[in-house]
């Protein structure tokens, strides 16, 4: 695939609502997100809801412009593994993307990089397309070694996944210390790290979705959207209400 000048990729928003809501409130949500809904030429948008709500948000978009993921996967085909949800099922569901190694899975279901890789292959065999979360704890920026945390996290998955999957991939840098904290990280400090992943990419980064995640509001986005190597946003909490998620879409 030839690879596209800067700015011309797409944008990208994505919704995460973690373990958020109920019918009801989504039935309010959704209606609140398509009753603002103005089409939006250059951006795609996708919610990715608990597992749970994935058909009740499939309903509800369908024929819409956004699409709907999930927030995690478990990267067998199928079998004896009790609670768990596998990417064909997802793709099942008509999701287009999932969401894999997000820092609350690492941390609280100790996912590690190798198994990140597992899903991120997973997710592509299943022919939807892996949003890998990768970030530094603010202990690692401290000391100086983000831009090596975020190199070693990438390294594994590229290893096991090779360069040329990253085509049908995006990355989201989600600093650990901004994400539900109400810190951001500045332009300055997420650019730095943005151009750095798409440099671990060569000729590809170019064309590369990046998405920055952790405290991104309707307040903040437009700055973020402005640099260059920010192709998008991950959002939690600003997902989960509709003039704030639709002010963020609008903004990219
Ligand atoms: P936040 O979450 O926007 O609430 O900081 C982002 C994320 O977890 O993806």
């Amino acid at each position: 695939m030839a690879s596209q000048p800067q700015g011309q990729r797409r944008r990208l928003v994505v919704g995460n609502w973690k373990m958020n809501g109920t019918r009801e409130d989504n039935t309010r949500l959704l209606q609140g997100i398509l009753g603002g809904w103005t089409a939006l030429e250059s951006v795609d948008v996708a919610i990715c809801p608990a597992f749970v709500h994935i058909p009740q948000v499939a309903e509800s978009l369908k024929g819409s412009q956004l699409h709907w993921g999930g927030q995690s996967t478990n990267p067998h085909e199928a079998g004896a593994y009790t609670g768990e949800v596998s990417a064909a099922m997802l793709a099942d569901l008509g999701c287009r993307y999932v969401i894999i190694g997000h820092n609350e899975r690492r941390r609280l279901r100790g996912e590690t990089d190798d198994y990140v890789a597992e899903q991120f292959l997973a997710v592509q065999r299943a022919g939807l397309v892996p949003i890998l979360c990768v970030g530094e704890t603010i202990e690692q920026r401290e000391s100086g070694q983000a831009l090596a945390t975020i190199g070693a996290q990438l390294d594994v998955v590229r290893n096991a996944a090779g360069l040329e999957a990253f085509e049908h991939a995006v990355v989201a840098y989600e600093p650990i210390w901004a994400v539900g904290t109400g810190k951001t990280a500045t332009p300055d400090e997420a650019e730095q790290v943005h151009a750095y992943i798409r440099e671990q990419f060569g000729e590809l980064g170019r064309q590369l979705t990046i998405l920055y995640g952790g405290s991104v509001k309707s307040h903040n986005a437009a700055e973020l959207f402005q640099l260059q190597d920010i192709d998008g946003a991950l959002l939690g909490g600003a997902s989960l209400e509709a003039n704030e998620f639709l002010a963020i879409c609008r903004h990219a």
